[in-house]
C-alpha cells in the first residue's frame, strides 16, 4: 500500500478519458517532488500514445490517503525517474 496525494485527468484521442491519481513523490506535494510524470502517455483501450493531461483546471491535491482500488495512477519509479502509468480496469 502507498498514498496518493491528488490526480490528473488523462484523455485519449479515441475518447477514453482516466483519472490518473499521483504516489506521494511524482509531481509532489511540495518539497516531496521527486519527479514529473508523463504529459502523454499509452492509451489502455486503443495501445497508441495519445493520452494526455488535459482539464488542468480538474486537476486534484488533498492530503496524502492510500491507493483505492480501482484507481489508476503514477507510480514512483526511481530508475526511470518518471512516474510510471498504471492503469486499473475500473474507468474514472
Ligand atoms: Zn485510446
Amino acid at each position: 500500500m502507498f498514498n496518493v496525494w491528488g490526480s490528473m485527468v488523462y484523455r485519449c484521442k479515441c475518447g477514453n478519458e482516466k483519472r490518473m491519481h499521483l504516489e506521494v513523490g511524482v509531481e509532489g506535494p511540495g518539497k516531496q517532488n521527486e519527479m514529473p510524470c508523463p504529459f502523454c502517455i499509452v492509451c489502455p483501450d486503443c495501445h497508441k500514445l495519445d493520452m494526455v493531461h488535459v482539464d488542468w483546471a480538474r486537476d486534484e491535491a488533498f492530503a496524502p490517503r492510500g491507493i483505492q482500488k480501482g484507481e489508476s495512477y503514477f507510480r514512483l519509479d526511481r530508475k526511470a525517474g518518471c512516474g510510471r502509468p498504471v492503469h486499473q480496469v475500473n474507468k474514472a
